[in-house]
């Protein structure tokens, strides 16, 4: 068989030594004779292992103290729904900025439980994507908290300086993003990801939360999406996603022995230059987000000549490069390079668009 390297924006490949070692435990999980999703979550050995999945992510982040991290159900946008629920109360508003498709589907949802000031700071050309700078954002002084995408998925665009909100609550989203460079979390409020991208399966929410802000909740909010149940109860309220919590253990597990957040950040660093550089020296392809904007993890690229588009995906589908659709309100071409993917399987890619521009151009 053809080396796979997986293009997906998500759910995304995982490493390989983190699939051999659950495969190789599947059925006999620490000696127990059990798979670990046959394991009660109130049982010592999964309390054990849950407890060292989340002091591993917190040494990977250095989570200071004063933040809970929760293991919660309901992917990224079950957060559009809590962050405003938990943190939105009635009379206030909240600042939404709008920078790409999932920022605004945030902002939309936030609209169902409170007052939503949103903030567009897309700044586009016919020939160029760019974003209001972070400094330039017109923030309300008394707003309950910001909200942000750090990155977004859909569209490769990337904010890469901490927003400064004057002491008002920074919420990041960070699906696409977590772990993939180093953050100071000292900086949000609340920070929240789908697992699906850079951290593990779908199925598992990370959320990293300040402790002042828990207790404040809407009156409505469901107890299984309430920070401060999940909170008190350790995030087993209710059962948590226990299989996903114990693969995400196992890639916490080995990106801290790769060298943590700090030694895959220069991986991925290598990764999107290669690439940018490739499609920037090219005639053929094409990128037209503003330097400073583009993105590490997800890259958008079109072809100039649109109708190549199902040979390129075809070809490079049979040569084992998987997934490079770009999204349906995108279009072109679009390559997830999350932690997973190693930088032989970005070269495999330069080296294949080459080809095809030589075949083709
Ligand atoms: C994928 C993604 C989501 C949605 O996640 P689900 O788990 O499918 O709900 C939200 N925000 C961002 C930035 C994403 O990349």
């Amino acid at each position: 068989m053809t080396k796979i390297f997986n293009f997906c924006a998500g759910p995304a490949m995982l490493p390989t030594p983190v699939m051999a070692k659950a495969q190789q435990e599947f059925i006999n999980w620490q000696g127990t004779g059990s798979s670990v999703m046959e394991l009660s979550h109130r049982s010592s050995i999964y309390i054990a292992m849950a407890e060292k999945a989340e002091a591993d992510l917190r040494k990977l982040m250095s989570i200071p103290d004063n933040y809970k991290v929760l293991f919660c159900h309901g992917g990224g946008r079950g957060q559009f729904s809590a962050v405003p629920l938990n943190l939105l109360p009635k009379g206030k508003s909240a600042d939404y900025i709008v920078s790409g498709s999932w920022s605004k589907a945030a902002a939309a949802e936030a609209k169902n439980f409170g007052d939503i000031n949103v903030i567009n700071i897309n700044q586009d050309s016919d020939d160029n994507s760019s974003l209001l700078a972070t400094t330039d954002w017109p923030l309300s002084s008394d707003a309950a908290y910001v909200h942000y995408c750090p990155n977004e998925t859909v569209n490769g665009l990337e904010i890469n300086t901490i927003p400064d909100t004057n002491g008002v609550p920074l919420v990041a989203d960070m699906s696409s993003t977590i772990l993939s460079h180093e953050v100071d979390v000292s900086k949000f409020g609340l920070i929240y990801a789908g697992a699906q991208k850079n951290i593990g399966p779908s199925g598992l929410t990370i959320v990293i939360v300040r402790e002042d802000l828990l207790g404040h909740a809407q009156k409505a909010t469901p107890c299984i999406m309430n920070y401060k149940t999940a909170a008190d109860n350790d995030s087993m309220y209710n059962t948590p996603p226990t299989y996903a919590w114990y693969l995400a253990g196992l890639v916490f597990e080995w990106l801290s022995d790769l060298g943590g957040v700090k030694a895959i950040a220069e991986v991925n660093k290598a990764k999107a230059e290669l690439l940018y550089q490739a499609i920037d020296n090219s005639e053929f392809y094409l990128n037209h987000i503003e330097s400073d904007y583009r993105s590490k993890m997800n890259i958008p690229f079109w072809l100039k000549d649109d109708s190549l588009n199902d040979k390129f995906l075809s070809e490079s589908q049979a040569a084992g490069l998987t997934a490079l659709k770009g999204h349906r309100i995108v279009g072109g071409m679009r390559a997830s390079i999350y932690n997973a993917m190693p930088l032989e399987g970005v070269e495999a890619l330069v080296e294949f668009m080459q080809q095809f521009e030589k075949r083709n151009g």
